[in-house]
């Protein structure tokens, strides 16, 4: 699907630091709607071997603040043509998404998004026990006794996507358009000269370029420590599973922050589950027990008809964690140096508006208008973008 390039340029135009959706999303419409197609992506190790390969593909724009379920809803709306535009099938399916309330508090967070939903324009509704149990007949609502369902926010665009099919789409895009994907090439330094970024160095050598785009996820503090940059992400494991495949009973994703929680089935059957993030900070992507024991036991409490079922799998990607469960993008205070993270356990949705407004932002120098809620500045204005009640364990 892509040109293997035996040597890098001495120099680009600009370089993007990870093959993940965001940097391969960046690349392809920087060269289709930018014309710069004398770029490189650079991947330490191979295409979508991040994060991009590691979520469960929860893709919605129910989210609780003005710029962020404007930014997403763009998101949602790029996902509809992308199979097309690639001429790939992205098993892109809608399935309709439950946040479920186990209290009235919670309840009262889910109509709090369902009208700031409503009011931007997406479909998302505060929903009773009854209409769950007619969308979702297998689910037992009193949760063994442990957390009864008293209702929901139901947003009806949700839909999961084939992951790794959207970096090979939008990798095979911008390699057709002339830009140089160059796996096994890790960026061990960023050269600066007078405030201005001027290259990187690379396992295979120096690079000169006046414009680097990081998008790289949980190894973003290692980046910005090249350049003595500092932001508040903090990083931490998140794991996820996948039970064997069985007949189809799940048609919407069902998430719920009070069992910590979320499951939905793909196209081949399999349950795809996942928690919130381990609770403690780690650069590391081993699996645990503990996790797998606590997830079988809260999937249980909803569905205990499952407890037959093996799990096939299970894995850990690393979430680059912002305090405001808000991504951090845009321009920085070094010229030239252009931030997307702060993904920590949401981003897979976001890959193509990234890709949409870091390109805009990359060939035009200024943020585009949709990431100006996220900039790196907001912490020191202490102007955050809270989106922790829509983000936690929802991704
Ligand atoms: C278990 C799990 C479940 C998730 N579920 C969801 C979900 O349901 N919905 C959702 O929206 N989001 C979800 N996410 C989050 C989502 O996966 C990420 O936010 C998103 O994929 C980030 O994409 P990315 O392209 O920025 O990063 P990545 O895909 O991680 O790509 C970054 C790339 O940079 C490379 N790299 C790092 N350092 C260097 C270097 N020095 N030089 C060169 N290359 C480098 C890495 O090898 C990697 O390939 C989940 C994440 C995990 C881990």
């Amino acid at each position: 699907m892509f040109t293997r390039h035996d040597s890098l340029r001495p120099g680009y135009e600009a370089v993007i630091i990870g093959a993940g959706g965001h940097g391969l999303a960046a690349a392809y419409y920087l060269a289709r709607d930018h014309g710069m197609r004398d770029v490189a992506v650079l991947e330490k190790g191979y295409l979508g071997g991040g994060n991009t390969g590691r979520n469960t593909t929860i893709i919605r724009s129910n989210y609780l603040t003005p710029e962020g379920v404007r930014f997403y809803d763009e998101s949602l709306r790029l996902w509809q043509d992308l199979a097309t535009d690639f001429d790939l099938n992205l098993f892109y399916s809608t399935r309709g998404h439950f946040t479920l309330a186990h209290t009235d508090a919670a309840m009262r967070t889910m109509r709090w998004r369902a009208e700031v939903n409503k009011h931007l324009g997406v479909r998302s509704e505060a929903v009773d026990a009854a209409f769950v149990k007619r969308m979702i007949p297998m689910i037992d609502l009193t949760c063994a006794g442990h957390a009864p369902i008293v209702g929901a926010l139901f947003h009806e665009p949700g839909a999961i996507a084939r992951h790794d099919a959207v970096a090979w789409g939008y990798g095979r895009g911008a390699d057709r358009r002339g830009v140089q994907i160059h796996q096994q090439t890790e960026v061990t330094g960023i050269r600066v000269k007078a405030g201005r970024v001027v290259g990187v160095e690379t396992t295979r050598g120096f690079v000169a370029t006046p414009k680097v785009l990081c998008a790289v996820a949980g190894s973003t503090p290692r980046i910005l420590d090249m350049l003595g940059l500092r932001t508040p992400i903090y990083v931490h494991p998140l794991q996820a599973m996948v039970s064997e495949p069985v007949k189809r009973w799940l048609d919407p994703i069902i998430v719920s922050g009070s069992l910590h929680v979320y499951v939905s089935q793909s196209a081949r059957g399999e349950l795809v589950m996942g928690a919130s993030l381990d609770p403690y900070e780690l650069h590391q992507t081993r699996s645990t027990l503990d996790f797998a024991e606590s997830l079988s036991s809260h999937m249980l409490d909803m569905f205990p008809f499952l407890g037959e079922v093996k799990i096939n799998r299970q894995w850990a990607g690393l979430a680059d964690m912002s305090p405001d469960f808000a991504p951090i993008m845009g321009i920085t205070a070094v010229e030239g140096f252009f931030l997307d993270a702060g993904w920590g356990t949401w981003g897979f949705k976001a890959t193509p508006v990234c890709g949409k407004t870091m390109s805009h932002t990359l060939a035009t120098g200024r943020n585009h208008p949709l990431i100006e809620g996220f900039s790196i500045d907001r912490f020191a204005r202490y102007q955050l973008t809270g989106e922790k009640g829509a983000a936690a364990v929802g991704h």
